[in-house]
């Protein structure tokens, strides 16, 4: 009797929750874990456009993946996964090659450029600690340099897409500008935030009258919103955009895209039928032909509803939780050689964070906004930490203390 190998790939909300709920089904004997991630930390991806506006140090949003591992049970092996051999059963890595018996995919997301010129040179993105680290201080850097320059375009933020990201990190940014301008003499009144949004309206997932809420908060903070005028280009100066087909450029020196992620580009390498990095799974969360093979979180596109009206559930945190938690209980059901359940996912709502402060939110079908809702986020945050690595964990880095 061999114990059956278990590879989970990726230690973000999907993979995370995979491995700490296996290791509480599973006992020594039952299955060999191993967990293999980039880095030694997991980061909070959802806390990102804090760093990324200054109101967070990034530290403060990443854990040691050690910390939350039962060390009997789990083998943690940092490195990058290189290649998948779904046939082979193996998986190549930056630390050697692995095999496996049962294989969860779950490598996340990165950004997306849509092809659009100049867009992976000329912007910073949202999408890993490091990147939000960039955005700052890219910011900040210019907000420095105008002391001298006295370009007004030192003080333009140019934010690309009014998404959750793009919404969020605008909400931080009208928090923390203020003082960075303080420090260093600048009037905030100089500084100019313009969000350049394609699509004629913002959140869709919110009603008018919350998504309106979000719009005057911000408004009234300075930021400007270009609505119904998508991003043509990037270059040095700012983005080119599109105003009533007529291309034009707004120059700004700090230039953030926000409006466009995917899956791992590992995932279009390694299967087929992928799209924007994401494979649609069956109900039980494998994937087609290979019932061994788990694909779960932002590389998934797990299905809500059947045939026609079919549509793939968001990808948010929370539902790379639950995707993480029932893929732990599937694995264990066919350790014991019976058969797997479909996925059913329980929605606890969503809030859009304006700033520490504020916010908007549908929270079990109820809306909310204000002080509420920004009471909710830090629930939402907080509940996160300790779903994963329990009280001990929740206490360093919930939001509560
Ligand atoms: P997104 O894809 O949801 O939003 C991107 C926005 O950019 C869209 O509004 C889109 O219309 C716009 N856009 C795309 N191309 C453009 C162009 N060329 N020019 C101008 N605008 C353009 O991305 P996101 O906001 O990063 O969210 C990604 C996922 O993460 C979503 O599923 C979201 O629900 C989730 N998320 C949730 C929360 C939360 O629950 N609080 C926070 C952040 C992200």
């Amino acid at each position: 009797y061999q114990r059956k190998k278990i590879l989970v790939l990726g230690a973000g909300y999907a993979g995370l929750s995979t491995v700490t709920k296996l290791q509480k089904l599973l006992s020594v004997q039952d299955a060999d874990i191993t967990l293999i991630n980039k880095n030694e930390y997991h980061y909070e991806s959802t806390w990102l456009h804090e760093t990324a506006a200054g109101s967070m140090n990034w530290e403060d949003g990443v854990y040691p993946i050690a910390k939350v591992l039962d060390n009997m049970k789990v083998r943690f092996v940092p490195a990058e996964v290189t290649k998948i051999n779904r046939d082979e059963k193996t998986v190549e890595t930056t630390q050697g090659t692995f095999d496996f018996d049962t294989l969860v995919v779950s490598l996340g997301f990165e950004s997306e450029s849509f092809g659009i010129e100049g867009m992976d040179d000329y912007a910073e993105t949202i999408v890993n600690p490091q990147t939000a680290v960039r955005a700052r201080e890219t910011i900040e850097k210019n907000f420095i340099n105008y002391k001298t320059s006295k370009d007004k375009n030192d003080l333009s933020i140019l934010v690309g897409g009014a998404g959750f990201t793009g919404v969020e990190f605008l909400g931080e940014l009208v928090e923390t500008l203020p003082v960075l301008c303080k420090t260093h003499g600048i009037d905030y009144n100089d500084v100019k935030i313009t969000c350049v949004e394609a699509m004629p309206s913002m959140l869709p997932m919110f009603s008018d009258e919350l998504t309106q809420y979000a719009v005057d908060f911000l408004e009234a903070r300075g930021v400007e919103f270009m609505l119904g005028n998508p991003i043509v280009a990037a270059n040095d100066k700012g983005f080119v955009v599109k105003i009533n087909d007529v291309e034009t450029q707004l120059e700004g020196s700090s230039v953030i895209w926000t409006a466009g992620v995917r899956g791992s580009r590992l995932m279009e390498e390694s299967f087929e039928g992928v799209k924007r990095g994401r494979i649609i799974t069956k109900p039980d969360l494998t994937i087609e032909g290979y019932p061994h093979i788990y694909a779960i979180g932002d590389v998934a596109a797990v299905m809500n509803g059947t045939g026609e009206n079919a549509r793939p559930y968001p990808t948010t945190a929370q539902i790379a939780m639950q995707l993480g938690e029932h893929t732990a209980k599937n694995i264990k059901l066919t350790l014991n050689g019976e058969k797997t359940e479909p996925f059913t996912y329980d929605d606890k709502g969503t809030v859009c964070s304006l700033g520490s402060g504020d916010g908007i939110g549908v929270v079990y079908g109820r809306e909310i906004k204000g002080k509420s809702a920004a009471f909710m986020k830090k629930v939402i945050d907080t509940r996160a930490v300790l779903k994963i690595g329990g009280l001990a964990l929740g206490v360093t880095k919930g939001k509560f203390l």
